[in-house]
């Protein structure tokens, strides 16, 4: 019998990513994403989620969940603009848009899909995007579905993106230009250059999109990069997610209500995937007054990531330039990364190393998250441990 082409295809491609060592296989969490996680029967510190808070396992947040539950059932029943729109939603954009300071916001099922929905609901094969060389898929993803000629200016370099803002508006092409930057970006923690980003916008007349998804609940006091350089009467879209700091899962828009208008009837994933359910908004709603409410996380966050910035420092690694808690410890050579993070987990620290092509070539990396629900007795030995493997593969 012939064979069939989607299983010679596959067969070969997957047989090829495992040849190059290629093939990731993924670890399966035997019970909650904490602090300390158990992989195969074996407990292990987590410096791998993006957890920041502690709040995935906050028991307040689980309580809410299950009343909502209780309440309301496991599903929303329908897409937001059927009948799938329940008052814990609208409750849930109103806070949001007030922890923005904004005047409305909009939620999605993920973050992912946010900016899915919200590039491709305003640009189209008439615009341009200006967007970091270093954004995130779901922004690349989100402008390519849009159609936008996509401009991609180098990581963080205001000179390229000023060039490349007025040669796309001079040139007389495009009818609307937009520029896209994460707020803070995962792999480095660096914040991105906002005020200079908003002055050039300013000039050329760019609708400005920022994606904070690693900084809501983390910078300008949990409120996020917008807010930590006092941007949000300037930025058209802020776009967060509810999966990280937030602990739970989705994803928003906040800006001007007729945006949000427009998001609500021309976004895609808004109008045909069904809502968010009420678990997940009753928990992230109770989520984000709590982050509003107590600084106490976010303080406690920002000196755990300090504690474990200084620790890996003062041993000799390269820990880059992290302006946020992240903490990557560059290693370089990409094989000898995978050998550290296969070490690590073998003496107790789940740490997981990025290489090319996720970070360029040679700069390999163990990406260190620390939450605010970590121990000092938990960095302490994530620390001793490193300086142990560290010193064996002969990095410091
Ligand atoms: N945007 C950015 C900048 C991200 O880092 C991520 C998550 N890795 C997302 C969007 C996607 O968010 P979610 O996991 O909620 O889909």
């Amino acid at each position: 019998m012939l064979e069939k082409i989607l299983d010679r295809f596959l067969e070969e491609n997957l047989q090829a990513l495992r040849d190059q060592g290629l093939y990731n296989e993924i670890d399966v969490v035997e019970g909650a994403n904490g602090t300390i996680i158990q992989i195969k029967g074996k407990e292990l510190i987590n410096l791998s989620s993006n957890n920041y808070l502690g709040l995935a396992t906050n028991e307040k947040l689980k309580r809410v969940a299950v009343d909502a539950v209780h309440e309301y059932g496991v599903g929303a029943g329908a897409v937001r603009t059927i009948n799938g729109t329940l008052d814990l939603h609208v409750e849930l954009e109103r806070k949001l848009a007030e922890f923005k300071g904004t005047e409305a916001a909009i939620s999605y099922q993920s973050g992912f899909n946010c900016n899915m929905a919200a590039i491709s609901a305003v640009m189209d094969k008439h615009d341009a995007i200006l967007s970091d060389q270093l954004n995130h898929a779901s922004i690349i993803d989100g402008c390519r579905l849009s159609k936008a000629k996509i401009i991609a200016y180098n990581h963080s370099d205001m000179d390229d993106l000023k060039r490349k803002a007025e040669d796309a508006v001079n040139s007389g092409q495009y009818k609307k230009v937009m520029v896209i930057t994460d707020g803070v970006f995962s792999m480095d923690g660096d914040i991105a250059k906002l005020p200079e980003i908003i002055e050039i916008a300013k000039q050329f007349d760019l609708i400005t999109y920022v994606d904070d998804a690693h900084g809501s609940g983390v910078t300008g006091k949990g409120k996020g990069t917008v807010k930590h350089f006092s941007l949000e009467s300037e930025v058209d879209f802020q776009i967060g997610t509810l999966s990280k700091a937030v602990g739970v899962v989705g994803g928003y828009v906040a800006g001007k209500r007729n945006l949000i208008d427009w998001l609500k009837v021309r976004s895609r994933p808004f109008l045909f995937s069904t809502a968010l359910t009420p678990a997940d908004v009753a928990a992230t709603s109770a989520a984000i007054e709590l982050i509003a409410n107590s600084s106490e996380l976010v303080e406690k966050l920002w000196a755990n990531g300090d504690y474990l910035k200084a620790g890996l420092k003062d041993l000799g690694f390269n820990i880059g330039n992290s302006e946020t808690p992240i903490t990557p410890c560059i290693i370089g050579d990409e094989k000898l990364t995978q050998q550290f993070s296969k070490r690590l987990i073998e003496e107790g620290v789940y740490a997981k190393s990025i290489v090319f092509p996720t970070v360029p070539k040679g700069t390999g990396r163990i990406r260190n998250m620390p939450t605010a629900a970590h121990t000092k007795e938990m960095l302490d030995s994530c620390i001793a441990i490193y300086e142990k493997i560290g010193k064996e593969l002969g990095v410091i």
